[in-house]
């Protein structure tokens, strides 16, 4: 069985203990994971900052190359990235095979970006010339979940590096196999040793550490809300910038007016894509009225076609697969109906993989413990509305505020409600996670900061202000 040891300054680093790592399509231990600590978490970040000089003095265009290459490296292997990827999470083959491919457009975006965006100059006096840079902040801190692993990694590093960073990114200790592979592939197309570290291990020991170090200048995390608060309190201790990307339970709006065959189909997309296992998804589906029974029935249809096991991969962990078999037990509790799902799957007991059947509840209103909390499972529940303002307080009920998705025939409600919903990002008569182009965060207790497009370089980059006070006459 293999072993997963960091990567720090271009090599491998072992680390005395281990943990194991189980892929959840069979409940079996697939391989073994360096379990790193502060000491680990040192080296990697010295590393990083002994790299710096080098990767800044390389011109912009030429780093630029270096992530372009890694894209294609990235492309070049997915075909082992995906085995990787498959082993430690269980999801389907096309769902890896997307998110490969995502993860090396990352690095082929940011490539082409390097050196964006600019400064400026500004014109203050006719004896001054003053203009602004867009700086790196040194060596940046990326702590990952295990939902999508190399997508969260990729969304980070890519930006991170193009703006002139050097990066230590702990990954899940569920599914760091493709971040330490990533790494790898770096060092192979000749990107210089240190410039991307990898620490594996758990939260506890790993991730404290890596946020702590004096080192690391600016953190991005990608996970839970508990999480996500004890890593910025030690940011605010340590007056560090931080990134922060969590959870959702976002809303889902058909109206009367809709295409109900392209929202019914956006919408069961939207709570099973990745088993469930996606911040952004859709978990509240609110539909008016006149509309409503018969949207369930077709989501019933719909959702009854999908395949555990084929379409639906695994719940992530044995711990998580059996907490929303709690949320099935609360839901009940709550009066909840199950119109379809509620139950583990019968391939769980085939297969010993964490399978739970797609679920789809109704008869409880946006009080619901099942609606208002983040499952994580493939479940939604369907929430009735009568007007287009009762819709929007519904879907603005929430400690969250990632996304929200909007059916509709009438532009002017799509406008309407693209100003009013309180998220990081509206989809109208389509549902998806947005593309690399297009910033992505939360408002609320979704987060901070952006990640994606051309708004993460400036979250990966700081202002200086240079004044040139000059002899205005010969
Ligand atoms: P998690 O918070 O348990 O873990 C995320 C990462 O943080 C892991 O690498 C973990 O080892 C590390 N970690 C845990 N404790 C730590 C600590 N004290 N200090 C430093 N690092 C620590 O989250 P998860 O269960 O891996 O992921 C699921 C959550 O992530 C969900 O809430 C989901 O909504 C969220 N998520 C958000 C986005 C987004 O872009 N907004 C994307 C994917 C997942």
């Amino acid at each position: 069985m293999d072993v997963l040891d960091h990567w720090v300054n271009g090599a491998a680093v072992a680390s005395a203990t281990r943990l194991p790592v189980t892929d959840p399509a069979t409940g079996r231990v697939v391989r073994h994971l360096a379990a790193g600590d502060a000491v680990d978490v040192d080296l990697a970040v010295r590393s990083a900052s002994a790299a710096l000089a080098e990767w800044r003095r390389i011109p912009a265009l030429t780093r630029g190359r270096l992530l372009t290459d890694l894209a294609h490296r990235i492309r070049d292997d997915a075909h082992d990235l995906v085995a990787l990827e498959v082993s430690e999470t269980g999801k389907p083959d096309s769902a890896a095979v997307a998110e490969i491919d995502t993860s090396a457009t990352y690095f082929e975006f940011y490539g082409g970006l390097v050196g964006m965006p600019a400064g400026e100059t500004l014109d203050v006096a006719p004896d001054q010339h003053v203009y602004t840079r867009r700086e790196p902040f040194g060596v940046v801190g990326v702590v990952t979940p295990w939902n999508v692993p190399l997508n969260q990694a990729a969304r980070a590093c890519a930006p991170a590096l193009a703006a002139g960073n050097t990066v230590v990114v702990k990954p899940s200790e569920y599914t760091s196999a493709t971040t330490v592979r990533l790494a790898q592939l770096a060092t192979e197309v000749g990107i210089p040793d240190g410039v991307l570290n990898v620490v594996l291990g758990t939260g506890a020991a790993a991730g404290a550490a890596l946020v702590e170090h004096p080192g690391v200048a600016k953190v991005a995390f990608t996970g839970s809300v508990p999480t996500g608060r004890v890593i910025g309190r030690i940011a605010a201790d340590r007056i560090i910038p931080l990134t922060l990307e969590l959870g959702g339970k976002s809303a889902n709006i058909v109206f009367a007016d809709a295409d109900l065959d392209a929202a019914v189909t956006g919408a069961v997309q939207g709570f099973t894509a990745n088993a469930g296992q996606v911040c952004s998804n859709g978990t509240r589906l609110l539909v008016q009225r006149e509309v409503y029974d018969e949207v369930v029935v077709r989501l019933v249809k719909q959702t009854s076609r999908l395949q555990v096991g084929r379409d639906i991969g695994p719940i992530i962990t044995r711990d998580q697969f059996h907490r929303v078999q709690e949320y099935f037990a609360i839901a009940e509790a709550e009066g909840a109906h199950a119109e379809v799902g509620g139950t583990v799957s019968a391939l769980a007991a085939e297969t010993g993989g964490f399978f739970v059947d797609p679920t789809i509840y109704t008869g409880v209103d946006n009080s619901a413990r099942i609606a208002r909390e983040e499952i994580f499972g493939p479940v939604v529940v369907v929430i009735p509305f009568d007007t287009e303002g009762e819709a929007a307080d519904i879907a603005d009920d929430s400690e969250y505020g990632l996304v929200a998705g909007v059916w509709t025939s009438d532009v002017s409600r799509a406008l309407r409600l693209g100003d009013r919903l309180r998220v990081g990002q509206v989809f109208v008569n389509t549902w998806s996670t947005g593309s690399v182009q297009t910033p992505f965060g939360g408002w609320k207790n979704s987060g901070y900061g952006r990640e994606k497009g051309v708004e993460a370089l400036h979250h990966y980059s700081q202002v200086k202000c240079v004044t040139i006070r000059f002899a205005s006459h010969p």
